[in-house]
């Protein structure tokens, strides 16, 4: 008999008792707290300020921060659990929690000094939220093109310049922006800040009118001769593209998992309705054309678990994961879109109005391909490491 490890899982996407546990606090959180909000939220494009609250005092905003600056000292892998579970109930919350955790928390736990950490990771844990600022009109894909100038002036710098949709705008506390004090220098000019949201020339411009995951805030930010101290600049001046490139390194496989929670949501409407829908005199579950479909949704699902949980998993131990985060990007947005593509389809004419949660999951799962880099951009990301 072969003798087997207890300690290993038997399965890549088994989950430890408290990861599991986690899991379901978050999942019963999700379908009491949230479900209720889903609709009247994303048609009046905002966040209920009550559940903003709720996501707080659950330490879902605060899941990787230590312990000694009041935060739940969790895991990664944690953090993907929860945009998980709560995309599979609304992306745009699920947005909302993957930005404060996988960029901006994740940045300052990597980059802050210890100055930094002592003043925000405490206010990020209990009530401040977090923004992440790198795309510009002019530079998207090409994120490090951008003309947002901080010019060294004493120990301060002045900030010029305007950012374009940024996840949590509105409601943010605290904006990490990148900015170029030296364009000569490429992009050894890029310097990340830590500004307050109350900081003088610093306003929001406008708000994105959105296809999908309308309830999380997209806006404009508009610096006009912002002053901000050097005890502002996030790690060292000129060092801000690599923190851009290694906080979106996590911050795929956070999108991801918002995908995976996506696909997985409408799924399981899918289920139920081919459970109760009765054509034909029986229930259109029960025709096989129905259940091939259910089971290469249910298929293309656990696949992107798997990917999205081996970089979760990769990362946390330390291991290389940018191939895996990539690919678990790519994949999850494609399954996410062809997943609530054919959920709308089995509920038929019901997936297409929005009394029905599918044709939500439908508009929000486009945003998958696009933010966080584009899928070709994952796919030049996975090429240029595998070739
Ligand atoms: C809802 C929403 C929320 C967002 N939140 C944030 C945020 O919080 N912070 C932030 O900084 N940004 C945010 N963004 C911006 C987002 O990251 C960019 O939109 C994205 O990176 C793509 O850039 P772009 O829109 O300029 O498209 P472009 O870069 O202009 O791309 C257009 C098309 O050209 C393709 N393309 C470009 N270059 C290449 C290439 N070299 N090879 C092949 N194809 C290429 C792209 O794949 C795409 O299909 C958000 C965007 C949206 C819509």
């Amino acid at each position: 008999m072969i003798p087997t490890n207890p300690a290993t899982p038997a399965a890549l996407t088994q989950l430890s008792p408290d990861e599991r546990l986690f899991r379901d606090t978050v999942r019963q959180f999700a379908a009491a707290e949230i479900a209720p909000l889903v609709r009247s939220m994303d048609e009046s494009q905002q966040m209920d300020p009550k559940l903003l609250r709720q996501l707080f005092s659950l330490g879902l905003m605060g899941i990787e921060i230590p312990e000694q600056f009041g935060g739940a000292a969790g895991t990664f892998f944690e953090a993907i659990l929860a945009v998980e579970e709560i995309s599979a109930v609304d992306p745009a919350v699920g947005v909302l929690v993957d930005v404060q955790n996988t960029l901006c928390i994740n940045a300052l736990i990597r980059w802050a000094n210890e100055e930094q950490k002592q003043r925000y990771l405490p206010r990020f844990a209990v009530d401040t939220i977090g923004a992440y600022a790198l795309s510009e009109a002019r530079s998207g894909s090409d994120a490090f093109a951008l003309e947002t100038r901080a010019t060294p002036q004493g120990d301060s710098y002045v900030l010029n310049g305007q950012k374009l949709w940024i996840t949590n705008a509105k409601e943010a506390g605290l904006f990490i922006v990148f900015a170029t004090i030296d364009r000569a220098a490429g992009y050894k000019g890029i310097t990340a800040f830590l500004v307050e949201k109350d900081t003088p020339g610093f306003t929001l411009g406008k708000k994105e009118d959105k296809l999908g995951i309308r309830a999380s805030s997209t806006c404009e930010l508009i610096f006009r001769d912002c002053v901000l101290p050097s005890s502002q600049v996030l790690g060292e001046p000129g060092k801000g593209y690599k923190i851009a490139i290694e906080t979106l390194n996590e911050g795929r496989i956070g999108i991801g998992a918002q995908m995976l929670g996506l696909a997985q949501g409408a799924w399981q409407h899918a289920i139920r309705w081919a459970r109760e829908r009765k054509q034909f005199g029986k229930p259109i579950g029960d025709f096989q054309a129905m259940q091939f479909q259910l089971a290469e949704m249910a298929t293309d699902i656990e696949a992107a678990r798997l990917l999205v949980y081996n970089a979760a998993r990769l990362k946390d131990a330390r291991q290389p994961y940018l191939k895996e985060a990539a690919m678990a990007k790519y994949f999850a947005s494609q399954v996410a879109e062809r997943v609530a593509s054919l959920a709308v389809e089995v509920f038929g004419g019901s997936g297409f109005v929005k009394d029905f949660p599918v044709e939500k999951f439908y508009r929000d799962a486009k945003i998958g391909k696009i933010y966080e880099g584009t899928s070709f951009m994952q796919l030049a990301t996975i090429a240029k490491l595998i070739l």
